[in-house]
C-alpha cells in the first residue's frame, strides 16, 4: 500500500516547503524507500509556461518536455531522480480536464461540482504517480487561508479517510518569527495557522518550524502543547548557509525516524554517505570564483534557480566557493559592473530588455578571453554578436528582436511560424546532441551523444553556418536529424561555449553538470592567473586580463 504525505504551509509564503518536502524524500530514499514527488500549484494556469519568472521563479523543463514549477528542480537535485508532467499539476489543468469531461458529455445529468468533481480529478493525480512508490509526497502550494488552494487541501483530507489515516500523514510547514525588539521566537502564528487547518479538518502530524534561530526545547514544548503534536513531532528547520544542509538538519532530528514510525514503514538503515561528502566539500571549499550572471531578472533569484544551483555545484566538482554577481545588462554600466569577474554566463530568457547589453557582454568575453557559458538565448546572443563584430554583418539580429533584420542570424523553423497559441508551443525536452570529437563539450562530457533539454522557439540559421566555421565560430553539437546548431564554441579562446539546451536542468550536486564543471574549472584557471593562451595570440588590450583578475 503506498502512503501519502502531504505537504501544506503556514503563515507566509516563500518557506522553502519544496526544500522541505525535498529533503524528507531525500532522507527517506537514503532508507532504500522508493519515493515519488507531486507539486501542487493553485493558479488557473495550465502550466507556468505562459508566466513571467517573476511571479513564480524559473519554469523548470522536465525529460519529457513539461514546463513545471521550480520546486520538480528541487526534486530532481535532492533525490537525483527524473520528474515528470504527471508531477506537477495546477488548478488550472484540473479544471482543464474536468471541463473537457463535462463536454463530452461524461457527467450527463449531474450538476459539475467542486466537491465531488475537482476533488475526484485531484485524487486521481495523487495517485499517478503513486505506482510502484513506497511513499508519494505531495506538497500543496501556497498558505493555508489561501482561497485557492482549498479544493486541494479538501482532497488532501479526503485523502485521509479514503487510504487510512495509517497511511496518510500530514507536515505543516510554518514561521516561527524571531521579533528583534523583545529577542524572542514567537510561536502565536504557527497556532493560528494550525487552528486554521483544523478548520478544513486537517489534523498536522508534524509540524516543521522555519525559524532564523533554532528553537529552544521550551519553544517545540509550547507548539507541541498548542498544536497538539508530539513534542518529538515538532521539528526545527533554522536558516542553514546552504540548501543542501536541510536533510542533514532533519536528519540530527530524526524527522525520518518520525515519519518511518507514523506510517509503520519498514526501511534499511540509512546510508546519507554521498550526500554528506557533498555538504562537507561544499562547507569547505579551498578556492573562490567570481562568475558574473549576466541577465535581467536579477532582482529575483528564483527566475536562475537552476543556473545558480548549476554553478554551485560546478564549484563543489573543483573544490571552489562560487561568487555569482547577478548583473542586469539594462544597466548602462554594464561592462564596468563585470570587473574583476571570472567568469561570464549569459543566461536564457526571452523579450527584448537588456539585449543589447548582453551582447556587449557578450563581445567582452570573446575579445578579452573571460570565460564564457551562454545557455539557450546565451547562445543566440553569442552568434549575434560574432557575426556584427567578426563577420561584419551590420544588424545582424535575431527576428525575434527585429524582424526586418537584413542578418537574420537567429531565426524561426517553419513549424515554429506556424504556432498561434503560445500555450507548451516552444520546441521542448529532450533531444539528441551529437558531440564533435576534440571540441570542449566532447571533452566534457566525454560521449559522442548527449540527451538535454530544450525551451525556445528561436533557431540558428543554417544559412550563415560556413561564414561563422570559416571565422572562428564553430558548431560542436547538433542535432543530426533536423541539422540544428546545439552548441557552439570559439576557436582560439580558453573557454567560450554557448548551448541552445538548459545544461542547467540535468545538473545534480552529487553529478554537477560536465559543461559547469568545465566552465567553473577554466574561471578557476582565469583567477590563478592560469589563463593558458595560445602562442601568437597576444592578450586583448581593453582593460581586463587574466592575471588583473588574480
Ligand atoms: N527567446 C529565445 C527563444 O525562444 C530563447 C529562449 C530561452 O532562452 N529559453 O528561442
Amino acid at each position: 500500500m503506498t502512503k501519502y504525505i502531504f505537504v501544506t504551509g503556514g503563515v507566509v509564503s516563500s518557506l522553502g516547503k519544496g526544500i522541505s518536502a525535498a529533503s524528507l524524500g531525500k532522507l527517506l530514499e537514503a532508507r532504500g524507500l522508493s519515493v515519488a514527488m507531486l507539486k501542487c500549484d493553485p493558479y488557473i494556469n495550465v502550466d507556468p509556461g505562459t508566466m513571467n519568472p517573476f511571479q513564480h521563479g524559473e519554469v523548470y523543463v522536465t525529460e519529457d518536455g513539461a514546463e513545471t514549477d521550480l520546486d520538480l528542480g528541487h526534486y530532481e537535485r535532492f533525490l537525483n531522480k527524473e520528474m515528470h508532467h504527471t508531477n506537477n499539476i495546477t488548478a488550472g489543468r484540473i479544471y482543464e480536464t474536468v471541463i473537457a469531461r463535462e463536454r463530452r458529455g461524461d457527467f450527463l445529468g449531474m450538476t459539475v461540482q467542486v466537491i465531488p468533481h475537482i476533488t475526484d480529478e485531484i485524487k486521481s493525480r495523487f495517485k499517478l504517480p503513486a505506482k510502484g512508490a513506497d511513499i508519494v509526497i505531495i506538497e500543496i502550494g501556497g498558505t493555508v487561508g489561501d482561497i485557492e488552494s482549498l479544493p486541494f487541501l479538501e482532497a488532501a483530507r479526503q485523502m485521509g479517510l479514503e487510504a487510512g489515516r495509517e497511511n496518510t500523514l500530514y507536515i505543516h510547514v510554518t514561521l516561527v518569527p524571531f521579533i528583534k525588539a523583545s529577542e524572542e521566537l514567537k510561536t502565536k502564528p504557527t497556532q493560528h495557522s494550525v487552528a486554521k487547518l483544523r478548520e478544513l479538518g486537517i489534523s498536522p502530524d508534524i509540524i516543521v518550524c522555519r525559524s532564523e534561530k533554532p528553537l529552544s526545547s521550551e519553544i517545540k514544548a509550547k507548539i507541541s502543547m498548542f498544536c497538539s503534536v508530539p513534542k518529538e513531532s515538532v521539528v526545527d528547520a533554522p536558516d542553514v548557509a546552504s540548501i543542501y544542509e536541510v536533510p542533514m538538519v532533519f536528519d540530527k532530528q530524526g524527522l525520518d525516524d518520525q515519519v518511518v514510525m507514523l506510517l509503520r514503514l519498514r526501511s534499511r538503515a540509512k546510508d546519507l554517505e554521498s550526500w554528506s561528502t557533498v555538504v562537507h566539500r561544499l562547507k569547505n571549499p579551498k578556492h573562490e570564483v567570481q562568475i558574473a550572471l549576466a541577465g535581467k531578472y536579477t532582482d529575483y533569484k528564483d527566475a536562475y534557480k537552476s543556473v545558480h544551483e548549476a554553478l554551485v555545484h560546478g564549484g563543489i566538482a573543483n573544490d571552489c566557493r562560487i561568487t555569482v554577481r547577478y548583473l542586469d545588462t539594462s544597466s548602462p554600466s554594464i561592462l564596468e559592473d563585470l570587473h574583476g569577474v571570472h567568469g561570464i554566463l549569459v543566461p536564457g530568457g526571452f523579450g527584448d530588455r537588456g539585449i543589447e547589453g548582453k551582447v556587449k557582454v557578450t563581445g567582452l568575453a570573446r575579445e578579452e578571453r573571460i570565460p564564457f557559458l551562454g545557455l539557450c538565448l546565451g547562445l543566440q546572443i553569442a552568434v549575434v554578436e560574432f557575426g556584427r563584430s567578426v563577420l561584419k554583418l551590420s544588424g545582424a539580429h535575431s527576428t525575434e528582436f527585429d524582424p526586418k533584420t537584413r542578418y537574420p542570424v537567429i531565426d524561426l523553423l517553419p513549424e515554429q511560424k506556424a504556432v498561434q497559441a503560445k500555450g507548451a508551443s516552444m520546441r521542448l525536452g529532450t533531444y539528441e546532441c551529437c558531440l564533435k570529437k576534440g571540441s570542449l563539450a566532447h571533452k566534457a562530457y566525454g560521449t559522442a551523444t548527449v540527451q538535454e533539454r530544450h525551451r525556445h522557439r528561436y533557431e540558428v540559421n543554417n544559412k550563415f553556418r560556413k561564414l561563422y566555421e570559416d571565422a572562428g565560430l564553430q558548431v560542436t553539437g547538433t542535432y543530426a536529424p533536423k541539422n540544428l546548431a546545439e552548441i557552439v564554441e570559439l576557436r582560439d579562446h580558453p573557454w567560450f561555449l554557448a548551448a541552445q539546451f538548459h545544461p542547467e536542468f540535468k545538473s545534480r550536486p552529487e553529478s554537477p553538470h560536465p559543461l559547469f564543471r568545465d566552465f567553473v574549472a577554466a574561471a578557476l584557471a582565469r583567477s590563478r592567473g592560469l589563463d593558458r593562451r595560445p602562442a601568437g595570440v597576444k592578450p586583448a588590450g581593453r582593460g581586463f586580463s587574466g592575471e588583473d583578475h588574480g
